[in-house]
């Protein structure tokens, strides 16, 4: 049951090519590290469901803290009570507790437990450089779906009020907590570890080649071994713990968070919207598809050249999950109805985006594990002097990255059932003891939160090309420059 490793032949590590710093170098990963953690809070506190999306202080902050305001002690208490009031801020102590921490715990021991007990399929991953390969357990799929089916029954048999919606909405800021947490954990434990990582060892240890430059934050952040696993203590399982992080329990944890704020916005209005129902949707499948296709993860830049730090940590467990369920959090609170024009118009958007990357990464990988496949014989391709083939046309030769172009094509579908977001809430003067989410005042307010993933992925996009190139520069010398040449767009055909 246990993954093992297979060594092809002993061959010395090849000799490291020098390799900069990424991410602004430590300043730049200091900066990530403590900062993003703070967005992901600022994302969660500014558009809640106590005051409004954005917090309707913050669209006139120069009202809450004029000169004279500030001039004064008890001023600024006033100014900073109102803020605390209207983004809900529960004090330091209330951004964890126990509930959320043992529900957390349960998630990911849950996670580890499936992975362990279904079935699963067992894969050789890419040559290391150590001449060995490494053998993942894949079965992410089945463990989501039997999650989804126990959520299911669930929900069928007590509607909104099933518990793990009701845990999660009632402990929303607390499980990101949790999970920011647990990212910090894993950086450090993996950090500590990578040093008895030997060179040329047979286990088929290696560290990150980027992520041994010896500065420590650096280090942590980028990840300093490229594949830590640990044998599960009593199970005798080896988990490659950055394979098991990128798929399982952040990303099933979106959709949970997505499927949580549906029963949110049921409980409240006591129907779905046709908006949410789109973003959960093309997130689920999102999701669902990368579950899917597991093994192709063996070949992403994640796998094969980064190590597992802070970085991938952060990104997989609490980035994910917490910042990418936004519009559907947002929608959970002020419900949308789109009518059918609209739906159809934001599904053929998701298609499209999805067709482009699906086709793309397909051709990819099926060229990369099976490149005599008859279905890729009108294919034209360049042989580069490292063996390995780059291929001219077809999908890799609009763009040297189309397949970006369908994910961020995606992203639109999931922002723009949002429509021109912004609502306050308001206590009903009609109902007492009722509340009133209306839009007055705050129309497209909210625009920078709920389309935020669009501009943040388009950087991330382009960013993540640039490093792709340099690696593949690195690797194929002036044969990627030849590739370039045939291939001159990055990103978008005729564009970019
Ligand atoms: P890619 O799947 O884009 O793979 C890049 C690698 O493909 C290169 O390093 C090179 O590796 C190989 N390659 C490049 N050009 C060619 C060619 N012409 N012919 C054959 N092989 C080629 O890597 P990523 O890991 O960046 O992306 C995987 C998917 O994950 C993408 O669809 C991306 O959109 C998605 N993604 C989503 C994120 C999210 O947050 N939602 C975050 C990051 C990625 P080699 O030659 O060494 O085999």
């Amino acid at each position: 049951m246990a993954p093992k490793t297979t060594v092809d032949k002993a061959i010395p590590p090849a000799k490291e090519e020098a390799h900069g710093y990424e991410f602004g170098g430590r300043i730049g990963a200091t900066l990530i590290s403590f900062g993003l953690p703070i967005g992901c809070y600022a994302f969660a506190f500014l558009c809640n469901d106590v005051s409004g999306c954005p917090a309707p202080s913050l669209l006139s902050p120069r009202k809450l803290f004029t000169p004279s305001i500030l001039s004064t002690q008890s001023g600024w208490q006033h100014a900073l009570g109102t803020l605390k009031h209207e983004v809900g801020w529960p004090g330091f102590t209330g951004l964890i507790n126990t509930e959320a921490v043992l529900g957390t715990l349960g998630w990911y021991g849950l996670s580890l437990l499936l992975y362990v007990l279904l079935p699963a399929q067992e894969v050789e991953g890419v040559k290391l450089r150590t001449g060995g390969r490494l053998k993942y357990r894949f079965n992410a799929f089945t463990s989501a779906m039997t999650i989804l089916a126990v959520c299911a029954a669930g929900t069928w048999a007590l509607g909104p009020r099933f518990q793990v919606w009701t845990f999660i909405n009632r402990n929303y800021l607390q499980l990101l907590t949790c999970n920011i947490l647990i990212a910090y954990f894993l950086a450090t434990y993996s950090y500590l570890r990578s040093f008895s990582v030997k060179a040329g060892n047979r286990d088929n240890r290696e560290l990150a080649a980027g992520g041994h430059s010896g500065n420590i934050i650096y280090d942590w952040y980028i990840g300093r071994e490229l594949n830590p696993r640990v044998t599960i203590p009593y199970l005798n399982t080896e988990v490659d713990i950055k394979a098991f992080m990128e798929l399982r329990p952040g990303m099933l944890g979106w959709v949970m968070l997505d499927l949580a704020f549906m029963a949110k916005q049921y409980k409240s209005y006591g129907y779905i919207t046709d908006s949410i129902l789109m973003v959960a949707i093309s997130q689920s499948i999102y999701v669902l598809d990368a579950l899917y296709m597991e093994s192709a993860i063996l070949t992403t830049m994640d796998l094969t050249q980064d190590g597992f730090g802070f970085m991938l940590a952060f990104g997989d467990l609490a980035w994910v999950p917490f910042i990418y369920s936004l519009q559907a959090r947002y929608l959970s609170v002020h419900p949308i109805i789109l009518g059918p024009t609209y739906v159809l118009a934001i599904l053929a958007v998701q298609l499209v985006g999805y067709y482009i990357f699906r086709a793309s990464n397909n051709e990819k990988n099926r060229f990369r594990t099976n490149p005599d496949d008859p279905a890729l014989a009108h294919l034209q391709y360049i042989e580069t002097s490292t063996g390995s083939k780059l291929l001219t046309s077809g999908w890799w030769g609009q763009a040297r990255h189309i397949n970006y172009l369908g994910d961020w094509i995606m992203s639109w579908a999931y922002c723009l059932p949002t429509l021109l977001a912004g609502y306050k809430i308001t206590p009903s003067i009609m109902i007492p003891g009722t509340r009133l989410v209306t839009t007055d005042g705050m129309v497209g307010a909210a625009v920078p939160i709920t389309y935020f993933y669009l501009l943040y992925f388009a950087i991330l996009l382009v960013h993540r090309q640039g490093r792709d190139e340099e690696k593949c520069r690195r690797k194929y010398g002036k044969d990627w420059d030849e590739y370039c040449k045939k291939v001159p767009y990055k990103i978008i055909p005729g564009v970019y």
